[in-house]
């Protein structure tokens, strides 16, 4: 009965609304599968004219539809797109106004690298045992322990002074998250491998133990023979490695993808 009254009250308006939403459903699943970035676009602007045109005309029903379909199309956009999206966003960069606080940055970042090496190269010279350990991807919390935090920014004073001998902190490895010294006296897991040399102590099998388990970098200065050493997964990738190598190491590990081609550009330009 209720059905029939509908019926009778129904208007020409709703019919077409009733129409519009089954054109509408049948062509978007017939051909959205496949489709290339212009026809989505396409579809993307016709949806937003279809969109103003049901609020003008007040298609209630074909309205909410195209709401529904708007937020498809964005979910769709956003897990389809994402390479174009970051492409774009990586060309943005390029804009003067972008590549000058860029830049800047790529000099501070020069800077704290270079704040490294002169500690590094110092505390080699002055046979100051080190083990730094720097943080990338992997949260290194759950290995370590003992450490004291110290959050600070990374100064070449700092770091001597904490590795100097008869210091406080001075045993086990300070870490560096973020460009800081997050943490100092740090105890991390010794390596278990047996077919290491000899004459590697409970210093360099920490090194290797850590870059066992994560994907930090460690660099270890040797208090008894002065060599500075890198590890990287497990293994030194070098010893008794040298000024250039280690900026070239540490830029490697520290320096985005982005950066390293501003810097690598800014070299040929020299
Ligand atoms: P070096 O070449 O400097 O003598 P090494 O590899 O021979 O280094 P040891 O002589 O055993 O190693 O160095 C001892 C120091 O290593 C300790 O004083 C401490 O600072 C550090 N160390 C030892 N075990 C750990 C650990 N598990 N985590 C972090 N640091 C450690
Ligand atoms: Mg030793």
């Amino acid at each position: 009965m209720n059905f029939l009254v509908y019926l009778q009250n129904i208007q020409i308006i709703d019919v077409i609304d009733i129409l519009l939403v089954y054109i509408f459903l049948y062509y978007i699943f017939i051909s959205f599968r496949g489709l290339k970035a212009v026809q989505i676009l396409i579809i993307a602007a016709m949806i937003l004219l279809m969109n103003f045109l049901a609020q003008f005309l007040n298609l209630t029903l074909f309205l909410s539809l195209i709401q529904i379909f708007k937020y498809m199309l964005i979910f769709y956009f956003i897990l389809n797109f994402q390479p174009e999206f970051r492409k774009i966003l990586f060309n943005l960069t390029n804009l003067p106004i972008f590549s000058s606080i860029i830049r800047k940055e790529v000099v501070e970042q020069e800077e704290y690298i270079q704040r490294i090496i002169d500690s590094v190269m110092e505390m080699s010279s002055k046979r100051i045992g080190a083990l730094i350990v720097f943080e990338k991807n992997m949260d290194l919390d759950n290995y370590v322990e003992n450490e004291v935090i110290i959050n600070s920014k990374v100064t070449k004073e700092l770091l001597i002074t904490i590795f100097s001998l008869n210091t406080p902190l001075h045993d086990g490895a300070v870490i560096i998250r973020n460009n800081q010294i997050y943490a100092a006296r740090a105890l991390l897991p010794l390596t278990e491998s047996s077919n290491i040399p000899k004459e590697y102590g409970t210093r360099h099998r920490a090194a290797l133990g850590i870059t066992e388990l994560t994907d930090a970098g460690v660099i270890v200065v040797s208090e008894e023979t002065k060599t500075i050493s890198y590890a990287f997964q497990g293994q030194f990738l070098s010893r008794g490695v040298e000024k250039e190598e280690l900026k070239d190491m540490l830029y490697d590990l520290l320096l985005q993808e982005k950066t390293k081609e501003i810097v690598k550009e800014g070299a040929k330009k020299k």
